[in-house]
């Protein structure tokens, strides 16, 4: 039996750079199938010529020339999130830097805008990397390949993220019904900011920080795939109906258009508190993924 190979040695640098460099082009440029057929569906539900159907229009158009072109689907990169699942044992600090030169790269050839700055001075980093960015979720798991998906999440949608808490004077209590009254009041105060039609990824419980967290990895998910729990899934249907009913619309022209989906979970909570925490993504819903070898090289394309 011959002795196992250091990690470094069966991931060479070079094959896997170029794999993450493709990943981010694709994410930046290409919206997954999933998003661009909820976007053509909703434009045939709208009237033909009204504001709405005007706005998916645009929206449609932008998302041909970004994917012809390679260019950036928006201005705003967003914030850069790794979601990667790797087996036990493997460099995960190697894959960190290797997707950090790869972010640097990208932002060079183009395919993200320069959009990262120190929060405090607001100078531009110029190359997307600084504390935070990228983020990276590492979670180890049983599989003997690595898979490692890619979000780009907006500034303007992630300012209409909200949080609630359980009971609320105006919402409800601790039940389903308080948690679809908190969703839908998130809906209403953003009436289409943060680039409507949104797509929300919810978390009920958790703690505030978690909550939030996978709130966001609910989008992860494609637009068609209900929740396994009969319960929530009913629950992400009736937000999705009930909001599209507000009259918001895209970008709040008004119209029938206002979620393109909702995708719920929930984790254990404590007695003492009941969150409801709503993760609010623009229509410009950049994921995709890739499943690599040991060696960093794409074994399948994700989305
Ligand atoms: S919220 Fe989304 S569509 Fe709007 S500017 Fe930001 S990334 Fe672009």
């Amino acid at each position: 039996m011959t002795a196992t190979a250091p990690l470094h040695e069966v991931q060479p640098q070079s094959a896997l750079f170029e794999s993450i460099l493709e990943l981010i082009r694709r994410t930046s440029t290409q919206l997954p199938d999933d998003v661009v057929r909820a976007v053509t569906d909703a434009r045939n539900d709208e009237e033909k010529g009204s504001n709405a159907d005007v706005a998916l229009d645009v929206i449609g158009c932008n998302i041909v020339l970004a994917r012809d072109s390679s260019l950036p689907l928006c201005q705003d990169t967003g914030t850069i999130l790794f979601y990667v699942h790797t087996p036990a044992a493997y460099d995960q600090l190697t894959f960190e830097e290797v997707a950090t030169d790869a972010v640097r790269a990208a932002t060079k050839k183009g395919y993200l805008r320069q959009n990262s700055v120190d929060s405090v001075t607001g100078k531009n980093t110029g190359d997307n990397t600084g504390p935070g960015s990228p983020v990276f979720h590492f979670h180890q798991w049983r599989e003997t390949y690595v898979e490692v998906k890619l979000m780009l999440k907006g500034g303007g949608c992630e300012n209409m993220n909200a949080q609630y808490s359980l009971p609320h004077p105006d919402l409800g209590g601790r039940d389903l019904k308080g948690v679809e009254n908190a969703i839908l009041d998130s809906v209403l105060q953003a009436q289409g900011q943060g680039c409507g039609p949104g797509i929300l990824g919810v978390c009920i419980g958790g703690d505030r920080a978690t909550g939030y967290s996978f709130a966001k990895e609910q989008l992860l998910r494609t637009m068609d795939e209900a929740s396994d729990d009969p319960e929530l899934a009913a629950l992400e249907e009736r937000v999705v109906e009930k909001a599209n009913q507000s009259g918001i619309g895209p970008m709040g022209f008004g119209g029938k258009t206002t979620l393109l989906a909702c995708k719920i979970g929930k984790l254990n909570r404590l007695p003492a508190s009941f969150f409801v925490s709503i993760a609010y993504m623009c229509w410009a819903f950049r994921r995709r993924g890739a499943n690599l070898d040991m060696q960093g090289n794409v074994t399948e394309w994700l989305y």
